[in-house]
């Protein structure tokens, strides 16, 4: 962004993002919109395509963010969890006027992408990032140009952060999930979460109703030294008529995906160049969800470089820093199941009052009745 219109802006773009999802995309409106020019770099030809996320967005990002406009066709409201013992006893869950959007998430990366658009954003679709050098007052970022400010939103294994020299995520959950088109639960509308440490140690296993079918998997802790795949089949067998999955269902799509769950890394942003979303490591290490947060953490990077570039507001990478949650509690909440999960404690304590007001604590941020 020249401030004399005599002068030719040696710059291409003010900001160049590698990433359309959630923080690519609040990122990217939320700078577009105070009047910058953004360049957003989507490797994937469709956006909607090959997911690895189940997609389900929290009460208040449904309501305090952009994506309150997600059309309602797109999503599916649940009010309840049910929570499953590795014995498969359970209790229902709920908070009064607390609720999940289950979503057509291919739908709705579509119209994120839409919205990239309608914001005048320059979108280009199918284009890999691959590597930027450091230039004076910016970047050079390759097959792209110059550009004052470049955001790695590019998820859990950030190209950008390697390229740039900034921080990676070290810590991985691994979760895989089957998609079955046009199926029915016989429950529909609660969240039902398996805990198991045969199956699932370190995370949950989850059965939902989309607008659109049955989602259904599980994640693990992910150890690089001895990486182990979920064995969603065996667990689908074991929990899916507790769950009420229908009888003799062929999966569609597989999604699967690394999430980070140790916090936010160290050094994300530096001389012009910052990580947001999953790249940053903005996930809660305790429940795995990352799209509001990196929502957030791209929204407030998006409107931290426009406060830069058009009023000499503070620099963004120290905003970068500050807006970025520290997940304290749930890091060492993530540390201590990382340790000590055992099954017999939820087969035992289930429907004790300690351990619903833990699981209200988790899954309704302290709103359970
Ligand atoms: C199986 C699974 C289920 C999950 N379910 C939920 C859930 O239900 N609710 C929830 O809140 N969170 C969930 N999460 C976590 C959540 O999906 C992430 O935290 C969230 O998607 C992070 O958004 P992001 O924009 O930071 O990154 P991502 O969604 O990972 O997006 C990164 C984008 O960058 C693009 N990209 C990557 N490299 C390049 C490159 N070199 N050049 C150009 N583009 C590139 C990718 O194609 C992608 O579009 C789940 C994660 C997994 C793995």
């Amino acid at each position: 962004m020249s401030t004399d219109p005599n002068l030719s802006d040696p710059f291409d773009a003010d900001l160049v993002i590698v990433g359309a999802s959630f923080a690519g995309a609040a990122c990217a409106i939320a700078a577009a919109q105070r009047g910058l020019r953004v360049i957003v770099l989507e490797r994937k030809r469709d956006p909607g395509e090959k997911l690895h996320t189940t997609g389900i967005i929290v009460k208040e990002a449904a309501e305090q963010t952009l994506l309150n406009r997600v059309p309602a066709a797109m999503t599916r409201r649940i009010e309840q969890v049910r929570l499953y013992a590795p014995s498969l006893q359970q209790v229902a869950l709920a908070a009064p006027g607390y609720y999940f959007l289950t979503t057509d998430t291919p739908a709705v990366m579509r119209w994120l992408a839409a919205q990239l658009r309608e914001n005048g954003v320059d979108l280009r679709l199918g284009c890999a990032f691959t590597d930027a050098d450091r230039v004076d007052g910016g970047w050079q970022v390759a097959g792209v140009g110059r550009t004052r400010y470049l955001v790695g939103a590019d998820g859990a294994r950030s190209r950008v952060a390697q390229r740039c020299g900034l921080g990676s995520v070290r810590q991985f959950l691994y979760g895989v999930e089957y998609e079955f088109p046009g199926a029915r639960l016989a429950q529909p509308d609660a969240l039902h979460c398996f805990i198991s440490k045969r199956y699932a140690p370190g995370y949950i296993g989850w059965i939902a109703q989309s607008p659109t079918g049955i989602q259904a998997g599980l994640a693990l802790r992910h150890d690089p030294t001895n990486a182990r795949v979920p064995d969603i089949d065996a667990f689908l067998l074991r929990v899916g008529q507790a769950g009420g999955l229908p009888r003799r269902l062929h999966p569609g799509h597989t999604r699967a995906g690394l999430i980070p769950c140790s916090g936010p890394v160290a050094d994300m942003a530096r001389g012009g160049a910052v990580l947001v979303g999953d790249a940053a490591g903005i996930v809660s290490p305790v429940t795995a969800g990352g799209i509001h947060s990196a929502w957030d953490h791209g929204w407030a990077v998006g409107r931290a470089v426009a406060a830069r570039l058009r009023d000499g507001g503070p620099p963004p990478e120290a905003m970068a820093v500050d807006a970025a949650p520290r997940f304290r509690t749930k890091r060492a909440l993530r540390w201590a199941y990382d340790r000590l999960q055992f099954d017999w404690p939820f087969d035992l304590l289930l429907y004790s009052p300690p351990l619903r007001w833990a699981a209200g604590q988790v899954y309704f941020h302290k709103r359970r009745a």
